[in-house]
């Protein structure tokens, strides 16, 4: 058996910790968090720098088969004794419980990528979309928690111990969804005037609900997610979609970037073909950061070339992560003796700064950012407000490695009006083979459509969206 490195490491102080470990929110979250609260300690796996040295050529239809060997909790489960064989049998029992549970789905399937006729024409580039919308669930959310649940069943963590998550939409659903599957309580926490319509499926899932108004005492941030500490605190384990929380989470969701280097590897016909930007919507980031991962272990095993440009897309009502971007692309310029430059537009800035030559000044505020997080992230003052109510985080969680991603592919953050978020929606949800999505299901397009009129696209382009998020009632 391929001999494969456990440990999870901080991005941020760079500690190790084992898997097993069972001290206080152990091995979700870093031991550090407390001891030195400005740093952006997130336990980070990766197959290739732990181990792996092959893509795998399993042809299962679902990803958490097809592509297990990437995924930490296959390898936890070899080393605990599990046989190849008996990790299939795991997943395939779950999926089976979760196709019983579920309305969306008929459990984990490697989902499609789309040609997007009526967005092709309409901006002229070759749009191509990855659609979530038929995953379990609903949305991409349940990759996530699906390699969390994994992880609690290997190791067999008694299900008597509660899962707690702070949410009340896709993460929600999709937390129920699993948690309902594999006999396990959950505790969500949502927010005063969740949706009724969510609240009741919840209800219906066996979800057991906190309502979380903000009070008097609570510090800046979400109240859902102060709640959502405190049951952490109390022995709950964090069934959360945030890197922060629960490190593993990005782990499951990769496997989305796995698929998507797979299918772009078909598309070209020939490796060599990678498109030449991917939009990304972002609330809390975990998304993008694991949709980056995939494809940065495809790039690192040979089956893609290069990384497309990262564009992440919020709306104008939050955007903490483009001010992240701003800061930090601004310390780079500003020791490179360019400053001026962060007046030009963000495509000369996301230039000067993808060059070799750039690249010490880049470390320099990468390592900077790393250590100075209240610098560079903090929760959106204003209340916020926008159709695309999915990416309204007022912290973007994992916002470090999609800063890094942009800078180093030379993407850039895209702030979307409303009015480029709802012809988004249009566009996706139209022509031939429509998406079934909301507007932060489509939220990736309107980054596309603010470029297009901005004519920063070339009309040779080929260009991939992420569609996750089913328009629900
Ligand atoms: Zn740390």
């Amino acid at each position: 058996m391929t001999r494969v490195q456990l440990q999870l490491r901080c991005a941020g102080c760079a500690v190790t910790v084992e898997p097993t470990d069972s001290g206080a929110n152990a091995p979700w979250q870093c031991p550090n968090v407390k001891r030195a609260p400005n740093v952006d300690h997130v336990l980070q796996w990766d197959p290739v720098s732990a181990g792996v040295t092959e893509w795998p050529t399993d042809e299962s239809l679902n990803p958490f088969i097809r592509y297990r060997t990437l995924q930490h909790n296959y390898w936890l489960g070899r080393s605990l004794g599990g046989t190849d064989a008996d990790h299939v049998a795991l997943v395939e029992r779950l999926d089976e419980a979760i196709a019983n549970v579920d309305t969306y789905s008929n459990g984990f399937r490697v989902t499609p990528l789309v040609s997007a006729e009526a967005a092709t024409e309409a901006l002229g580039v070759d749009v191509w979309t990855k659609r979530d919308t038929a995953n379990v669930a609903g949305s991409h959310k349940a990759r996530h928690l699906m390699g969390l649940l994994l992880h609690l069943e290997v190791r067999r963590i008694s299900n008597r111990t509660p899962l707690a998550i702070a949410s009340c939409g896709n993460a929600a659903l999709a937390a129920a969804t699993l948690a309902k599957a594999g006999r396990r309580q959950i505790q969500v926490h949502i927010p005063s005037g969740a949706d009724a319509w969510v609240v009741e499926r919840l209800r219906l899932l066996g979800a057991s609900l906190t309502e979380c108004p903000r009070l008097a005492t609570d510090p800046s941030g979400d109240p859902c997610i102060h709640r959502f500490h405190e049951a952490v605190a109390r022995g709950a384990l964090p069934f959360a979609v945030q890197g922060p929380e629960n490190g593993l989470t990005i782990d499951g969701g990769a496997t989305l970037g796995h698929e998507l280097a797979d299918q772009l590897a078909m598309l070209g016909g020939t490796i060599g073909d990678v498109p030449d930007r991917l939009f990304v919507q972002v609330g809390g980031g975990a998304l993008g950061t694991a949709t980056m991962r995939g494809l940065r272990d495809a790039l690192a095993l040979g089956v893609i070339p290069a990384l497309p440009r990262l564009h992440t897309v919020q709306s104008e009502g939050a955007a903490p992560l483009e001010r992240a971007w701003r800061k930090v692309t601004l310390r780079a310029l500003t020791s490179l003796g360019h400053a001026d430059l962060a007046d030009d537009g963000d495509d000369a800035i996301a230039n000067a700064l993808v060059d070799q030559s750039a690249r010490a000044a880049v470390d320099e505020a990468f390592l900077h950012a790393l250590t100075h997080r209240s610098q560079y992230m903090w929760p959106w003052e204003d209340e916020p407000i926008s159709i695309a109510t999915g990416i309204l985080d007022d912290e973007t969680y994992d916002w470090f490695t999609l800063v890094r991603a942009m800078i180093t592919t030379g993407g850039w953050p895209i702030v979307a009006t409303e009015r480029a978020l709802e012809r988004a929606n249009q566009l996706a949800c139209s022509g031939e083979n429509p998406a079934d999505a909301d507007e932060t299901g489509t939220a990736s397009l309107a980054g596309a459509v603010m470029l297009h009129e901005a004519g920063m696209m070339n009309e040779d382009e080929r260009i991939v969206s992420l569609i996750t998020g089913v328009r629900r009632n």
